[in-house]
C-alpha cells in the first residue's frame, strides 16, 4: 500500500499526537503511525504542569480530557518517619495535575478524527526512511501488524518515537546518554479512603521515594533504586522492601499487601536523560523524547513534548507553504526549543542533587526554585 502526505509523524505518544492534530487542523495533510494496536500504554509520564496546561487549554483539549477523568494535586507533602513534617501549596490552586494518558491521547486523537486531513494507522512500525538523490529525505517504509509493508510518501518527517527512537537512529543523529546514578521502580496501588490527591515525598533506603495520587482512586509509587542495582535486587525476597515501604507510609499497609507481593508488581524504568547532535535534518525533525530524553525528576519530559508539538505547528505552515523543509530552515524550531529544554534537564539535576538536603537541616527548600508555591 502507497500513501502520499504532507507530513508523516511516527510516533503518537503525547508529542506526536498532538502535534498531528495541530496540523491536521491547520489543513496540512498528516499521517501518524504508531507501532502499538492502541493508543495510551500504561506508565507513560501522567503528570501535567501549568506550560502543559496551558497548551492544551488553548487548544480546547483540556475540557474533553477533564470530562474523561483528571485529578489536581492538592499539595507536595514531605514526609519522614511515617509523619508528614513540611507541606507546599500551589498558588495555582494545584500542584500539578494527573491526567491518565488513556484519556490525553483519546481526548487528542477524538478531536484529530473530524480533520479530513488527518489519518491514523495503528499497529504500524517505521522500518525505513527513504532519501531522494541529494539526501532529503522523502519518505518512509513501514510494516503492519499483519505482515503488510507500506511506503508512505511525505515532505516531511516527524520522529515522536520517544525514547528508544527508531528515526533518530535511521537518520544517524547521534545521542550521548547521560546516567544519573539510579533506575526507579514504579507500582500501582488503590488509593486507601479519603486520601487527599497530594504527591507525598519521603527516604527510604537513603534514596527518594514519591507518591502520586491517581485519577480512579489509585497511587503510583516511584522508588530511586541505585542505578543498575535491580538485576541483584530482585534475587532478593521483596517482603523486606515492602515493610520498608508501609514503615515510611503505614496508612498504605493494607493496599501494599494486598496489591504487591513480587517484584513482578513492580516496573522498571532504567533512568536517563540525553541529548542529540541536532534535531533536524533535511526533511525530519525528531521531537519529545526522541529529542531529548528527561529523567522522571520534575515531570517535565511529557510537557517538553506537548510544548515541542505546540510549537512545531506553529513553525511547518509557512515552511511547508514555502517547500523549504531543509535542516537550516527547520533549525528555527530547534533554536526556539532546545535552550528552554537543556535548561530543565539542568534543573533536574540541581533538583535531584539536592533532594537528601530537605530530609536533613530542618528543610532548606529554596522558595525560588517553586516561584508559584507557598511553602507551610
Ligand atoms: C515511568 C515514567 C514516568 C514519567 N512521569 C512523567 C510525568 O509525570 N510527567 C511528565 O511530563 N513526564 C513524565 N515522564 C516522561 C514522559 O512519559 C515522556 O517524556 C513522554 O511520554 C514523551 O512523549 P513523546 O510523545 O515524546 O514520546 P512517547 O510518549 O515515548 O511516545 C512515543 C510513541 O512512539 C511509538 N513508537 C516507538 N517506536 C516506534 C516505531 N518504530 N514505529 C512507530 N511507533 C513507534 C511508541 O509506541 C509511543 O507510543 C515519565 C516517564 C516514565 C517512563
Amino acid at each position: 500500500m502507497n500513501y502520499q502526505t504532507d507530513v508523516c509523524i511516527i510516533g503518537a505518544g503525547p508529542g506526536g499526537a498532538l502535534l498531528a492534530y495541530l496540523l491536521a487542523k491547520q489543513n496540512i495533510s498528516t499521517i501518524l503511525i504508531e507501532r502499538s494496536d492502541k493508543l495510551g500504554k500504561e506508565f507513560r509520564g501522567e503528570h501535567l504542569n501549568e506550560d502543559g496546561e496551558k497548551i492544551l487549554k488553548k487548544h480546547h483539549i483540556f475540557e474533553e480530557i477533564e470530562s474523561l477523568g483528571l485529578l489536581r494535586m492538592s499539595r507536595v507533602e514531605y514526609w519522614k518517619d511515617g509523619h508528614i513534617f513540611k507541606t507546599i501549596e500551589s498558588e495555582l490552586g494545584h500542584a500539578g495535575i494527573h491526567v491518565p494518558q488513556q484519556h490525553l491521547l483519546q481526548s487528542i486523537t477524538n478531536k484529530a478524527g473530524h480533520c479530513s486531513h488527518y489519518k491514523l494507522l495503528l499497529g504500524t512500525k517505521v522500518t525505513e526512511l527513504i532519501k531522494n538523490a541529494h539526501g532529503h529525505y522523502i519518505g518512509i517504509k513501514a510494516i503492519q501488524k499483519d505482515g503488510k509493508d507500506i511506503t508512505i510518501q511525505s515532505k516531511l518527517i516527524i520522529g515522536a518515537d520517544g525514547r528508544h527512537s527508531a528515526v533518530r537512529k535511521l537518520a544517524h543523529i547521534k545521542n550521548e546518554i547521560r546516567h544519573h546514578g539510579y533506575d526507579l521502580l514504579w507500582a500501582k496501588i488503590p488509593a486507601p479512603e479519603k486520601w487527599k490527591p497530594t504527591i507525598r515525598f519521603t527516604v527510604v533506603n537513603n534514596q527518594q521515594m514519591a507518591l502520586f495520587t491517581q485519577t480512579g482512586g489509585f497511587i503510583q509509587i516511584g522508588w530511586n533504586i541505585k542505578k543498575g542495582s535491580y538485576t541483584s535486587l530482585k534475587k532478593q525476597s521483596v517482603q523486606p522492601f515492602l515493610d520498608q515501604l508501609i514503615l515510611a507510609f503505614p496508612q498504605l499497609k493494607e493496599s501494599i499487601e494486598q496489591t504487591l507481593s513480587s517484584w513482578k508488581d513492580f516496573i522498571l524504568l532504567s533512568v536517563y536523560s540525553s541529548h542529540c547532535d541536532t534535531w533536524v535534518k533535511n526533511g525530519l525533525a525528531i521531537i519529545g523524547d526522541a529529542a531529548h530524553t528527561m529523567t522522571p525528576t520534575g515531570a517535565y519530559g511529557m510537557n517538553a513534548s506537548i510544548m515541542d508539538a505546540d510549537v512545531l505547528s506553529q513553525i511547518l505552515p509557512k515552511l511547508l507553504s514555502q517547500g523549504s523543509l531543509e535542516a537550516g530552515k527547520l533549525k528555527v524550531f530547534e533554536d526556539a526549543r532546545r535552550k528552554i529544554v537543556e535548561d530543565l534537564q539542568a534543573q533536574q539535576v540541581v533538583t535531584e542533587d539536592s533532594f537528601m538536603e530537605k530530609f536533613t537541616n530542618s528543610l532548606k527548600i529554596e522558595k525560588e526554585n517553586l516561584p508559584l508555591f507557598r511553602i507551610q
